[in-house]
């Protein structure tokens, strides 16, 4: 299993390291502390908001899934610490994600 080609079928997949149960984040291709082979698994929903802003109607902000933050648009309107869940998520040369609170 491959980050890239996971985020691209809209897939969010996180490496945990097989030895020492690190989350690897950015992905790797070994885990960063030990080396050890990576278990590539879906995130577990739902994140939380933790910060956000707004511009011309637009929302991007940052969600934390077991301890990894990631970037992306956000629909609807964020309070700290909201759940969000993951609506659309892609790979186009970088990591592209919409969360949509609840
Ligand atoms: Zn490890």
């Amino acid at each position: 299993m491959n980050f890239e080609s996971e985020l691209k079928q809209g897939r969010f997949v996180v490496g945990k390291c097989t030895k020492c149960h690190n989350t690897n984040w950015p992905p790797s291709e070994y885990c960063s502390k030990c080396f050890g082979e990576l278990s590539y698994s879906p995130v577990k929903e739902p994140g939380i908001v933790i910060e956000w802003s707004s511009k011309d109607g637009q929302t991007f902000g940052i969600v934390e899934f077991e301890g990894i933050r990631v970037m992306g648009a956000i629909q609807g309107t964020p309070k700290q610490g909201q759940k969000a869940k993951i609506t659309n998520c892609t790979f186009d040369g970088s990591p592209k994600f919409t969360f949509s609170v609840f």
